[in-house]
């Protein structure tokens, strides 16, 4: 190596060995030393995004922890930090979220060994859709919002809210654990905008039970239908606070029938629905506990004989039943266990009192129509080679046969299979008699 080389090779060695430096010191050693400010924001119909300082540097794992009201779990995301800083965008475009949700967010550090977790706040995802200027009032246990020129029906709203709510609070035994918010839209685009796929009953409102929220709009029909919605859906309400519980979801055709009863405090229309149907069979009580009939006539009856059942009970057991059975179901009770504890009676015996006070018999179950073997046409199956045939077992395999068939038919099914089987016979002579054709054809 010449004295020039050298030099070269110790010119390249200085500058990298500066460059090295510069590097080195543009980045000073960082580490977690805590959070700094956090911040949530959002915008309707768009995202929610939530942020962190981090001044010491980011820690070797960072997740955001967000609870949203109403839900009993925690939505976890793992979150990559930048150098001082993190940022988290939900998209409620494509995760869609309920207006007026609270969201709890705290963040999540964990350094090595140890776990540091910022102080929870709340952003509440409200609708701040342009042109919603909304207004507030408190009015008892019910919050009003609304916005434009609707300042008055709001008011009316919320008086038949905090109405409905303390009577259905009486009822239940139990106070309302936050006031119910009513939001009250005016144009049916800004009501269908603020409602999810989740949404219950869609005609005028929408109740979100576990957030204590209405949606009204006011076009959903004539003031006193809107009233007596308002008064059902807030009854909802107050039931879903009466009756929380983390095992079990009382029975359907007692909440709806008790959110029925609360429009009128009584039931002489649905006892007198349920009588005039009567002698077309009625509903087992069994049979609408999860869910209600689609039908038309089915859903009515389903709504009525629920609400005259609640009537029965507060007749025949008191007012203070009620009271007992929503302490059951919030204790987490399943339904038999709930109506007996409020009535002193099995549920069966009540079952019955209910169907014998309408001179008619419990309904009883249907039992299942068999199957009967296919009448399909089987289209020509290829061939099997020998070898993937299955060898016979001694036994014949069990094949099912028709229960309770109309002896009527017991001549015609032979003829009918001799018929099947000439016809698939004939298909697969057909089929051959075509591949041999194109084949010709093809020479
Ligand atoms: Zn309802």
């Amino acid at each position: 190596m010449g004295r020039v080389k050298l030099a070269r090779a110790t010119v390249v060695l200085a500058v990298a060995l500066v460059l090295a430096m510069a590097v080195g010191g543009a980045t000073p050693v960082v580490a977690f030393s805590g959070f700094g400010a956090t911040s949530g924001d959002s915008t309707y119909g768009s995202e929610m995004v939530f942020r962190v300082q981090l001044p010491g540097g980011p820690p070797d794992k960072l997740e955001l922890l967000l609870r949203f009201g109403g839900a009993d779990s925690t939505f976890v995301a793992r979150v990559e930090p930048g150098a001082t800083s993190a940022e988290y965008r939900w998209d409620t475009e494509a995760r869609q979220v309920t207006p007026s949700t609270p969201i709890a967010y705290r963040w999540r550090a964990t350094e090595g060994g140890s776990v540091t977790l910022s102080a929870e706040k709340t952003l509440v995802y409200d609708d701040d859709r342009p042109g919603l200027n909304w207004q507030t009032a408190r009015i008892g246990d019910a919050v009003v919002h609304w916005y434009g020129g609707a300042a008055a029906q709001a008011r009316v709203f919320g008086e038949v809210t905090a109405d409905a709510a303390s009577a259905a609070e009486a009822l239940l035994g139990h106070t309302l654990a936050g006031p119910i918010e009513i939001y009250v839209y005016d144009t049916r685009d800004q009501f269908f905008g603020a409602l999810g796929p989740g949404a219950r009953e869609w005609t005028g409102a929408a109740t979100f039970p576990s957030l204590r929220t209405v949606f009204m709009w006011l076009g959903g029909g004539s003031s006193s239908y809107l009233r007596t919605t308002v008064a059902h859906e807030v009854t909802h309400v107050v039931f879903q606070d009466a009756t929380d519980n983390a095992f079990h979801e009382p029975a359907k055709w007692f909440n709806e029938g008790f959110a029925v009863w609360s429009e009128e405090q009584g039931a002489d229309g649905d006892v007198a629905s349920v009588r005039s149907q009567a002698g077309d069979g009625l509903l087992a009580f069994e049979g609408i506990s999860e869910s209600f009939p689609i039908g038309d006539r089915g859903a009515r009856l389903a709504y009525a004989q629920g609400a005259s059942m609640v009537q029965m009970i507060i007749d025949t057991y008191g007012r203070d039943a009620i009271a007992a059975i929503a302490e059951a179901w919030r204790d987490g009770a399943g339904d038999a266990e709930a109506l007996e504890a409020g009535t002193g009676v099995p549920v069966a015996q009540l079952y019955e009192d209910y169907f014998s006070s309408f001179d008619v018999d419990p309904p009883t179950a249907i039992e299942p129509a068999p199957i009967l073997p296919s009448n399909v046409d089987i289209p020509p199956q290829p061939a099997a080679s020998e070898a993937e045939q299955p060898a016979e077992s001694a036994e014949p395999a069990a094949s099912p046969e028709p229960i309770d068939q109309p002896s009527g038919d017991s001549g015609i099914t032979p003829w009918l299979i001799a018929g099947v089987a000439i016809a698939t016979l004939a298909v697969v002579v057909a089929v051959r008699w075509g591949r041999r054709r194109a084949a010709g054809m093809g020479q």
